[in-house]
């Protein structure tokens, strides 16, 4: 009989950048002096430490997220893959992202990192105008950006592009200028992000307004017609790709799927005996190399998540993605049908009022659903579930 083998992505983070951005909220520090081979040492070490937890999956993406993966040494990132690589059984098609700032662009750097197994670059490019990119505290220029998007292109089988837009004052004009530019030279994926303004950081204290609710959909919706129009899939709220290039990592995130977090102040989550295991990484960059020193890992807690939690993430997850949340996979992962988790009534008026489409694989939220997804979890996930474990 064949073998089925759960599948795994695996998240390392580096958290370092060269500046903090104003609208910033992940976990990202400055930091002059970075001892590499003490970095190297401990996130092999957690890669150890997750291998076994998890060795009868198979390792199907891993992302070098941050921070700022790109001024990791080639080395480094090359020593992880390898480490990751002997460990794991990994597919054939492993999918493997460095997400990269165009800031400095090397050549010769970026050769390194596809010779060391990178083969999707995702570029933070954010912003075509030189006043935008001041705005958001980007150390990047206009030009940077295109001398970045013209070589990650010929070096990257797969390049991803991050755009930010909703920026206070911008005109739906402004953007579709802007929008019909990044799409006429950009690669096979696009990350469209609306900024929003997160407490804690500069842009929260400085007391910044995002764009209005209204202008917000407005954008979205002109952003969305404007990327199918010129051949791309609306896969995921902000995500848009072209056939075959999905982001294969992030789709494991959006359906529920196993994934382990390497490195200061990564999550993942990973399913032991039919329970669903949320590990959180110690944030402090310090104190996670310290811990890990010591401890082999830099665990900050693992906590059995309650099925009303779960189920509840799977909504807020699965109703990101154009394909909904898939009626099998959510009984695999919750042990529960999604009709028996569901208020019938509650759903039927998202139905009539087309919030939400149903069929006998998936349910899944409309583009108007898509604008309002916290309403929808909070309202269908019926006051049952809460008594079900
Ligand atoms: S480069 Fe990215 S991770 Fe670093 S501060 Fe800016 S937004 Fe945050």
């Amino acid at each position: 009989m064949k073998k089925s083998y759960n599948s795994l992505a695996v998240y390392i983070h580096w958290p370092f950048c060269e500046s903090i951005c104003p609208y910033c909220d992940f976990n990202s520090h400055i930091e002059k002096k970075i001892n590499q081979l003490r970095w190297e040492r401990a996130l092999l070490k957690e890669v150890q430490y997750f291998y076994e937890k998890t060795k009868t999956h198979t390792v199907k993406t891993i992302f070098f997220g941050g921070g700022t993966p790109s001024l990791m040494p080639p080395i480094l990132v090359n020593n992880i893959i390898d480490a990751i690589k002997k460990l794991w059984r990994t597919s054939k098609k492993l999918e493997i992202t460095l997400e990269a700032n165009p800031l400095g662009f090397d050549i010769s750097r970026f050769e390194e990192f596809r010779g060391a197994g990178i083969n999707r670059l995702s570029l933070g490019i954010q912003s075509l105008n030189d006043k935008s990119l001041m705005f958001l505290g980007r150390q990047h220029t206009r030009r940077d950006a295109l001398i970045a998007i013209n070589a990650g292109k010929k070096i990257f089988n797969q390049c991803s592009i991050d755009m930010i837009y909703a920026l206070p004052n911008q005109t739906k004009d402004s953007w579709k200028k802007e929008l019909d530019e990044i799409i006429s030279i950009s690669g096979n994926h696009l990350s469209l992000y609306q900024l929003t303004i997160e407490p804690g950081t500069v842009f929260f204290k400085s007391r910044i307004n995002p764009a209005t609710e209204h202008t917000a959909i407005q954008l979205y919706r002109q952003t969305r017609k404007t990327a199918i129009t010129s051949g791309f899939l609306h896969y995921e709220v902000s995500s848009y790709a072209r056939s075959g290039h999905k982001s294969k990592h992030n789709l494991t995130y959006w359906r529920g799927g196993e994934y382990i977090g390497i490195g200061p102040g990564a999550h993942g989550r990973l399913l032991e005996r039919k329970t669903t295991i949320a590990t959180h990484q110690i944030h402090s960059p310090d104190n996670w190399l310290q811990a890990v020193e010591k401890r082999g890992v830099g665990l900050a807690k693992a906590r059995p998540l309650g099925a009303k939690e779960r189920i509840e993430e799977l909504f807020l997850l699965g109703l990101r993605i154009t394909e909904g949340i898939n009626r099998a996979r959510f009984k695999q992962q919750t042990g529960h049908a999604l009709d028996r988790v569901i208020d019938q009534k509650i759903l039927n008026e998202l139905i009539n009022s087309r919030y939400l489409e149903v069929n006998k694989t998936s349910i899944r939220a409309t583009e108007k659903g898509r604008l309002c997804i916290n309403a929808i979890t909070a309202s269908i996930v019926s006051k049952k579930t809460a008594l079900i474990n």
